[in-house]
C-alpha cells in the first residue's frame, strides 16, 4: 500500500538529487500561486489584492536545498529509482 500525500493527493515516492547525488531529504516545492488583484486604470497601480492561494500541479518543480538544482519533481524520483538507498549500514573498508 503507497501512502498518500495529503497536500496532492499522489502517492509518496523518494527523491534522489540528480545533481549532487548526496541529498535525499532537503528540497523545496515550489509551486505557482494565483491571487487576484484591481488595478487603478489610470494609474495602473494595485489597489487591492486578494490571498493568495497555491496552483497545485501534476509534476511541480523541485529544488534541491544543498546544491540549488531545480527541476521537475519527475527527475528527482527517476534518481531515486535508479539508484535506491540501501538499508543496510555500508561496509567501509580500511587498507
Ligand atoms: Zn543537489
Amino acid at each position: 500500500m503507497d501512502q498518500m500525500d495529503t497536500t496532492t493527493g499522489k502517492p509518496d515516492y523518494p527523491y534522489f538529487c540528480p545533481s549532487c547525488r548526496s541529498n535525499r531529504v532537503k528540497f523545496s516545492i515550489i509551486n505557482k500561486s494565483i491571487q487576484s488583484i484591481r488595478k487603478d486604470a489610470i494609474s495602473g497601480a494595485v489597489m487591492e489584492r486578494g490571498e493568495a492561494a497555491a496552483v497545485m500541479e501534476d509534476d511541480p518543480v523541485i529544488q534541491c536545498n544543498i546544491c540549488q538544482y531545480t527541476s521537475n519533481e519527475m527527475r528527482f524520483m527517476k534518481q531515486a529509482e535508479r539508484e535506491p538507498r540501501k538499508d543496510e549500514t555500508p561496509t567501509i573498508m580500511y587498507g
